[in-house]
């Protein structure tokens, strides 16, 4: 089957976290099972995943039916397709990625050897995947392909997450007597203005570290000075970093703000990187792009445990992941067909 019509087939089916995954996974595991590969279900929850095999799988295609939820208002239909690009919600993240290794099976499964796991949690909670490492479906898997979209570009590693609470704490007073009291609305305020540089518009894009300030709360009524003002803060930092050094850097551009905070980690998840093995070079070499990492998370953190190596590689941009009339181009699909079944059938 061309893979336009496995992407629009796999579009057509709702996958949100609202939506029940069996019908996807079914199709999936339905479609394998036409190309003769094993379907081993991986329980986890209501958010099941599965593992399509051709023999032990050495090789892993990683990929997630799941969506976000068609958020604003859609101006193109699902699955339509103008100036070759697909419409519809998850055709970027990551429905194009899940139909390219569907069908680079279908053309290289004579070799055997390889599986595709399918999760239906990524956006959530990343526990397939995790699922699939921990029942020892995976022992055999030196390689894995994660498909998620990154331009056909071959990313060797993510970003860590460090995601913080800053927390300013004043006086409070009459609101006519702003000199009466401290306001840490006003501190809060220095403080963002501190962070400019980390904001990604004064670097380029990929930048080492990022800091996006996401959500505020402060005050308590018009006519009072805020006494407390606490600001989510969402950093992002390379393989390069670690996470003290993300922390560091931070802390040396707030102090200059000269007011007093408190910080607290909320989550943290650690940047991962695979070392350059000899198959991760022959795809870069046929991808014709250097080697970068991205700067969002994926499950590759999941298969650490496995001690294999990874690249990130799929078709779609970043940029289009979760957004209105969401698209991929439709060339770039085809491209990731091809590249994973060089991947497939060039491996020593
Ligand atoms: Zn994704």
């Amino acid at each position: 089957m061309n893979v336009r019509t496995r992407l629009k087939d796999l579009v057509a089916l709702p996958s949100t976290g609202h939506d029940d995954p069996r019908p996807i996974l079914d199709y999936v595991a339905a479609a394998g099972r036409d190309l003769g590969a094993k379907v081993t279900p991986v329980p986890n929850g209501d958010r099941p995943a599965v593992l399509l095999s051709w023999g032990r799988p050495r090789l892993l295609f990683s990929g997630h039916l799941d969506t976000v939820p068609m958020a604003g208002t859609w101006t193109s239909r699902t699955g339509a397709i103008v100036g070759g690009r697909m419409y519809g919600r998850g055709t970027t993240d990551m429905k194009a990625g899940c139909a390219a290794m569907l069908v680079a099976a279908e053309r290289g499964r004579g070799v055997g050897d390889f599986g595709i796991l399918y999760t239906t949690d990524e956006e959530t909670h990343m526990h397939g995947a995790e699922a699939a490492v921990a029942r020892g479906l995976l022992a055999a898997t030196t390689f894995v392909i994660v498909g998620e979209p990154t331009s056909l570009r071959p990313n060797l590693g993510q970003k860590g997450i460090l995601q913080l609470e800053v927390t300013t704490t004043g006086r409070s007073g009459h609101a006519s007597m702003p000199w009466s009291g401290s306001n840490a609305i006003a501190g809060m305020g220095r403080l963002l203005a501190a962070l400019r540089p980390f904001d990604g518009a004064t670097q380029r894009r990929a930048a080492t570290l990022t800091a996006s300030p996401d959500m505020i709360a402060g005050g308590v009524a018009m006519n009072v000075i805020a006494d407390r003002c606490v600001l989510s803060l969402d950093v992002r930092y390379s393989p390069r970093l670690t996470e003290a050094k993300a922390k560091a850097r931070l802390e040396g551009a707030l102090k200059k703000a000269q007011v007093p905070y408190a910080l607290e980690v909320i989550h943290r998840l650690p940047p991962v990187a695979s070392r350059p093995t000899a198959e991760t070079r022959r795809l870069k070499t046929l991808t014709r792009r250097p080697f970068g990492f991205c700067d969002f998370g994926t499950e590759a953190a999941c298969f650490a445990p496995l001690g294999a190596a990874f690249l990130v590689l799929g078709p779609g941009e970043p940029h289009h992941c979760h957004i209105t009339d969401e698209s991929v181009e439709l060339a770039q699909v085809e491209r990731a067909v091809t590249l994973y079944e060089a991947a497939l059938t060039t491996r020593s």
